[in-house]
């Protein structure tokens, strides 16, 4: 692959290097594999509060400064005691000497058949080992207890200290994106501030003189702009800043103008329309002239035509992701390239999409050859096992398919027309939250 310093990467040094590169018909694998090799990550970072960081990329390895839990301390709430007085469970009598709460340690030191009543993380007495729980116990006396029941075994139901994290070991990689529970781990190691990469800049415009802004009159033949709110809603669940430049009419001054101002305001520009055969070859020459791009047909539905590169303008360069116009084309676009071109160039870690196999509830057709992502909704079957179905009609015009679906449907470059009942790649849209 290619060899040259990253400063010099350029499209044609990484896809020489291809034997089947094909910019007409480019295998989508083959699109991400060149997005990956080309892109640079960013530079720039800052210090943010933990509650600031929710969703950014952590800049820096975490180390645990401690070991967490802190001490070797109870994981039910029962009676500590010493795990060599479990000899002869069934008759074992003990002593309670004392109690120790969570917050509240037992000071005292524990004797042979003595034990002490413990709650929940409190810390385990001096020379006990073992926590039987409560519902293993009977009580005697306020100062006697029997074990009654249960397979127990020295070191039962104690959690040792460092068992969750060890202090000096990595707790958080570098790269990660922030999640609920990784602000919660970090405030469990007491950190209230970490250093995070700085947010992307993402320019987009529309492309199209049939399009209308909201709040225009649309006239015969005209459409609402749909493309600058879907990317708007995708970029800002990314973490970026996006910079919304509007629609651009058709014409080379116009484009070049935007071109050239989203270049200097944006680490990455995202276009919608104008790069379909029709539209390409004035765009094409004036793309060629801000920089590196390549216009590619991949082998997909929907999509296809794509432009891919950088471009520099009054000597600063920006990512640039020419997307196909139709609404549903953009959003495939962008989860299947610009995602994770941005991820990378975020800093982040990109790891390979979550695919699940699932069953289709229908037939559905698909030509070997290209990758084809369909809109589905996913559910339980009365079989008791999740099924797939298609949100009916998959033109790459209607957002509705889109809005309905729960899940991508992605049927594979060499796969053909699948049966009811076969499994199919699926795609879940959202998580937990
Ligand atoms: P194009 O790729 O420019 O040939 O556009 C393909 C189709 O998508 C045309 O029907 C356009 O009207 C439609 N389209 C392009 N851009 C947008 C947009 N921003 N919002 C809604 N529809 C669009
Ligand atoms: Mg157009």
């Amino acid at each position: 692959m290619n060899t040259s310093p990253a400063s010099d990467r350029n499209l044609q040094g990484i896809t020489g290097c291809l034997s089947d590169y094909d910019p007409e018909a480019l295998k989508v694998q083959q699109a991400q594999d060149i997005m990956r090799e080309y892109i640079q990550p960013v530079c720039g970072m800052e210090k943010l509060t933990i509650r600031q960081a929710l969703g950014r990329v952590l800049a820096t390895d975490i180390i645990s400064p401690i070991n967490v839990p802190a001490h070797d301390n109870s994981a039910m709430d029962g009676y500590a005691l010493r795990g060599d007085d479990l000899v002869d469970v069934q008759k074992l009598s003990l002593e309670i000497i004392g109690t120790a709460l969570a917050g509240a340690a037992f000071m005292g030191a524990v004797m042979h058949n003595q034990c002490v009543r413990i709650m929940t993380g409190a810390v385990m007495p001096a020379g006990c080992d073992t926590v039987v729980p409560q519902e293993f116990t009977s009580k005697i006396s306020d100062t006697q207890v029997k074990l009654s029941a249960g397979n127990l075994h020295a070191g039962d139901n104690r959690r040792l200290k460092g068992e969750d994290l060890a202090i000096g070991k990595v707790a958080i990689r570098k790269g990660k994106i922030l999640s609920p529970a990784d602000l919660g781990l970090l405030a469990s190691l007491g950190i209230p501030e970490i250093t995070v990469q700085r947010r992307l800049r993402v320019a987009i415009f529309s492309t199209g003189d049939e399009l209308r802004s909201l709040g225009e009159a649309l006239e015969a033949g005209c459409v609402y702009d749909s493309n600058r709110y879907t990317l708007y809603g995708m970029l800002t669940r990314m973490g970026c800043d996006v910079l919304d430049m509007g629609v651009v009419r058709d014409n080379p001054e116009a484009l070049e103008a935007a071109m050239r101002s989203a270049c200097e305001n944006a680490d990455a520009i995202i276009t919608s329309g104008g790069v379909s055969v029709g539209d390409a070859d004035h765009t094409r020459q004036m793309m060629h002239r801000l920089g590196d791009v390549a216009f590619w047909s991949i082998a997909m539905r929907p999509g296809r035509p794509m432009a891919f590169g950088k471009i520099t303008s009054a000597g600063k360069s920006a990512y640039l992701f020419g997307l196909p116009g139709n609404p549903v084309a953009v959003m495939v676009s962008f989860y299947f390239f610009a995602r994770q071109a941005l991820q990378q160039l975020m800093g982040a870690d990109v790891p390979p999409l979550p695919l699940f196999n699932v069953k289709s509830n229908a037939d559905i057709r698909k030509r070997p050859g290209r990758t084809e992502y369909q809109r589905g909704i996913l559910a339980m079957r009365n079989d008791g096992e999740p099924g797939v179905s298609i949100t009916g009609s998959q033109g790459s015009g209607i957002l509705r398919s889109m809005s309905e679906a729960n899940c991508m449907i992605i049927l594979h470059h060499d796969q053909g027309s699948i049966a009811a009942g076969e499994k199919v790649s699926i795609l879940p849209f959202e998580g937990l939250i």
